[in-house]
């Protein structure tokens, strides 16, 4: 069943069910605790806190979604994109657990005849929160989920809350058996590669107060609407329904690796390497594309770092298996004809974004001139020396003259088999800040001009990468 297919059935079946289908927000969130959405609620987040009357009491959609901290482990695992679409079916004080549950269980398991996707019963595994006696009930006694495939899980996985007093719960996830050639038996608590979670089920019942830790907090109380919040991963339905071992091999994803293929010559399936690179590039220019899409434009800080950074590891990738001319213009193309049948936008955009990708490439490219040769001089004297650390002087001086970032002189050392002295390059890093500071504020009182030195102070800022994992949770 193709991703277009599969997000079609998802609408369609709660449309059927009174739920008002609500199209995808932006990924730039109108929300100034989140740099990019990470999840389906994000937008209904006012009327889940109550500081806004909901219009409708149930919604269905399928959200863009981009989860930055999960970028290492993107074409690692099977499983995780830094770009995916979340399919979501939320209920503002009318159905609840059961309401939820059923819903899950007959869309999963309907035949794909009846209009579901036809799932087998008996590869789904259940897990619930430590303490949800009422879940795992209903998922034994009203669905007949056997015990054995129903599994507890802690905080960590199983309760849901915004990290902030208000609004928390358990939820209980829905996980697919991919079978023994994804290792050992034993349920989603042991095995989550083989037990892929595929759904969340958040039932948002109680109201938490500050407590003092990320996970120790108390319960006040129950919440006056009880409400339902759930995300099932559109790439990862795709995966199982198409018979893939991974999500890049879904349709939406595999052409991207197609064209990278055809660019560098490297098939996939070849070495693990390669397979990697090929997942990332394929990851990485789609995310790039839907946020160029969205109005993020390559940049030092926020959202503009992200993408900035994103978009540079695939040109790197792409150059490691061996590209040597410009690959951005054929990636961009290959992402818009597959991702412009669900979000049109992007082709009619196809000018504006293939503008900013090919000239954040051009950057790159003459960076990568730049400090390539620098970088491979010092880690061979690094080496020659005996060391496997290089200096940290080095890493800033190809920061500070030749515009490398130091997580790109991170990966490209490690590749080299050589570490970095960060705390070294930091410390550098401080001292050239306080100076421009210190100069920029004697130049202040003579009355002088400060931009010059406000442009140093910015850039180096902008390496502190901080932008980059802060300011992110996981809403679902
Ligand atoms: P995992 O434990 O596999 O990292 P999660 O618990 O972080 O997933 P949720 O926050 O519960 O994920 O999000 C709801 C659903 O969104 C998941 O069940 C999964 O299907 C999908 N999903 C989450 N993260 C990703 C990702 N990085 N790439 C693709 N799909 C994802
Ligand atoms: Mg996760
Ligand atoms: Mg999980
Ligand atoms: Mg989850």
């Amino acid at each position: 069943m193709e991703s277009a297919e599969i997000r079609r059935r998802w609408l369609r079946f709660f449309e059927e069910r009174g739920h008002t289908v609500v199209p995808s927000a932006s990924l730039i969130a109108d929300d100034p605790t989140l740099l990019l959405v990470p999840a389906g609620m994000v937008p209904f987040k006012p009327y889940f806190l109550g500081e806004v009357k909901p219009p409708f009491a149930t919604a269905t959609s399928v959200q863009k979604c981009v989860r930055t901290p999960d970028i290492e482990e993107v074409g690692k695992t099977t499983r995780h994109g830094t770009f995916f679409q979340m399919c979501g079916n939320f209920s503002f004080g009318d159905y609840f657990k059961e309401g939820a549950i059923r819903y899950a269980w007959e869309l999963l398991t309907s035949s794909q005849e009846a209009g579901g996707y036809g799932l087998d019963p008996e590869r789904l595994w259940i897990t619930v929160y430590l303490d949800d006696d009422e879940a795992e009930s209903i998922w034994r006694e009203k669905i007949g989920v056997p015990a054995e495939r129903i599994q507890r899980l802690g905080k960590k996985d199983n309760f849901w809350s915004m990290g902030v007093p208000g609004p928390c719960g358990p939820c209980s996830e829905i996980n697919y058996d991919r079978g023994p050639e994804f290792g050992a038996e034993g349920g989603p608590a042991v095995n989550d590669e083989r037990y892929v979670e595929i759904w969340n089920l958040v039932f948002m019942q109680y109201e938490r107060g500050a407590g003092d830790g990320k996970e120790d907090f108390p319960i006040l109380g129950d919440l006056p609407a009880k409400n339902i919040d759930t995300g099932l991963g559109l790439e990862r339905l795709a995966m199982i329904l198409q018979g893939v071992q991974n999500m890049y091999e879904t349709d939406t994803l595999r052409v991207v690796m197609d064209t990278a293929t055809e660019l560098t010559g490297v098939r996939y399936g070849t070495a693990h390497n390669t397979d990697v690179s090929l997942r990332v590039v394929a990851d990485h220019m789609r995310t790039s594309v839907m946020l160029i899409g969205d109005g993020v434009t390559p940049g030092n800080e926020g959202r503009g770092y992200v993408l900035r950074r994103i978009m540079r590891r695939a040109i790197r990738n792409m150059r490691l298996m061996g590209a040597t001319e410009p690959v951005v213009a054929r990636l961009v193309d290959t992402v818009i004809s597959t991702m412009g049948l669900q979000y049109p936008e992007l082709e009619t955009d196809r000018k504006r974004i293939e503008t900013v990708a090919l000239a954040e490439e051009a950057a790159f490219l003459k960076t990568l001139r730049a400090g390539t040769n620098i970088l491979d001089t010092a880690v061979g004297e690094t080496k020659a020396a005996g060391s496997a650390v290089l200096p940290g002087d080095k890493a800033f001086q190809l920061h500070d003259t030749y515009g490398f970032p130091i997580d790109l002189t991170l990966e490209m050392a490690a590749e080299q088999g050589v570490t970095v002295d960060e705390d070294g390059f930091r410390r550098l890093m401080k001292e050239q800040r306080d100076r421009a500071k210190a100069d920029a504020k004697a130049k202040k009182m003579g009355h002088a001009d400060v931009s010059a030195y406000r442009e140093v102070a910015d850039r180096a800022g902008a390496t502190d990468f901080l932008g980059y994992t802060s300011n992110e949770t996981e809403a679902t």
